[in-house]
């Protein structure tokens, strides 16, 4: 804290990201990258051409993106708000709809950030938990008195839960705005988008950094009613008009357009995720059933800080989250297969001298 930092600024703490190591080289399985590269279209689609036209603006509708993306869901254009990651979305979302009398409710294990921005912007919060199955129980968020914030799959259990019971929770909330961070669904079985058409009290949020391989192009969208992204967009032009830079728009729509590749890459990383539950279910870890491209596992021999200090000595990252109710399992990012056994023979070293 600098002497001149206010003590609303003192009361904050940060989001602490995954590591990005430097050091040395790890196996790393810790931040829910993809194992593979962008599609080799989007690599091919920036050209000297649009490096030299990095000179301009970019479009502050991110026009080429934001098609690709109506193309994409089948909707309008005027549904959809682009943003720089689907942190940004999420931050619009509390900007949008949130205040001092307009709290939020979230579960107690879920993305990190969510705390964080409901301090940033003065959101009181009602934490509501998982049950004992480290699962969202959907009558918990019935008839609430503030908005609602649902990670679908959850981050950090990778748990989801189904359509039918995100609508009722919808319904049950007609005047509160639910919005569905789905950062993970597309390694599930399950999206909201059609709610998103239906009923215009909800807010799905998306990534291009887990699926399509762009974590480090930064691009997430929201996808809503109208009324509700025209809402999204008054506080995107309140806040940062060029949100999205000029190569992030030519990446993200080309990686869009790769249907094919996309569809290899989560079918891979849906392989290996059942490949990883069954080796670490073998080594006889309990594994929580995930619908996302990690898996959150607890060994019964080693805690989960000790276990992921080990594999950090091993070459192997992953993340141990210090919630109360996870400290004593580790989240693994689903790799390649190559990364998988590599992070099942560290384990082997590690437990063998136990
Ligand atoms: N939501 C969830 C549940 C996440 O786990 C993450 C990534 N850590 C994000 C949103 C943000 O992802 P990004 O800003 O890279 O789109």
């Amino acid at each position: 804290m600098s002497r001149f930092s206010s003590s609303y600024l003192q009361s904050l703490t940060p989001y602490t990201p995954g590591e990005q190591p430097r050091d040395k080289s790890y196996v790393k399985l810790n931040t829910n990258e993809s194992p593979f590269p962008p599609s080799p279209l989007a690599m091919a689609a920036v050209n000297e051409a649009q490096l030299s036209d990095l000179r301009l603006y970019s479009d502050p509708s991110a026009d080429e993106l934001t098609c690709e993306i109506a193309r994409c869901y089948g909707v309008d254009k005027d549904n959809i708000i682009v943003t720089n990651g689907s942190d940004e979305a999420l931050a619009f979302c509390y900007l949008a709809f949130c205040d001092r009398d307009r709290g939020i409710a979230f579960a107690d294990v879920t993305y990190g950030f969510y705390p964080v921005y409901a301090a940033l912007f003065n959101v009181p919060v009602k934490v509501i938990p998982l049950d004992s199955d480290y699962k969202v129980n959907a009558t918990d968020y019935l008839n609430l008195d503030c908005n609602i914030l649902i990670a679908n799959p959850n981050a950090q259990t990778g748990i989801a839960i189904s359509a039918e019971e995100i609508e009722e929770i919808v319904l049950s909330n007609r005047d509160r705005v639910v919005i569905i961070d789905e950062a993970y669904a597309d390694f599930s079985q399950v999206s909201c988008v059609p709610l998103a058409l239906k009923y215009d009290n909800v807010v799905v949020v998306r990534t291009m950094s887990k699926s399509r391989s762009l974590a480090g192009a930064r691009i997430g969208y929201a996808i809503a009613s109208k009324q509700l992204a025209c809402d999204l967009r008054t506080v995107k032009f309140s806040f940062n008009p060029y949100n999205l830079g000029r190569l992030p728009i030519i990446l993200g729509a080309a990686a869009l357009r790769d249907k094919a590749y996309f569809d290899d890459c989560v079918a891979k990383i849906k392989d290996n995720r059942a490949y990883l539950t069954r080796s670490l279910q073998d080594r006889g870890f309990y594994v929580l059933p995930s619908s996302a491209n990690f898996v959150l596992a607890r060994s019964g021999a080693i805690g989960g800080r000790q276990l992921y200090l080990a594999l950090k000595d091993r070459g192997v990252l992953v993340r141990h989250l210090s919630d109360k109710r996870i400290e004593d399992f580790i989240r693994i990012t689903v790799g390649d297969r190559a990364e998988c056994d590599a992070l099942l023979a560290a384990i082997d070293t590690v437990t063998e001298v136990l």
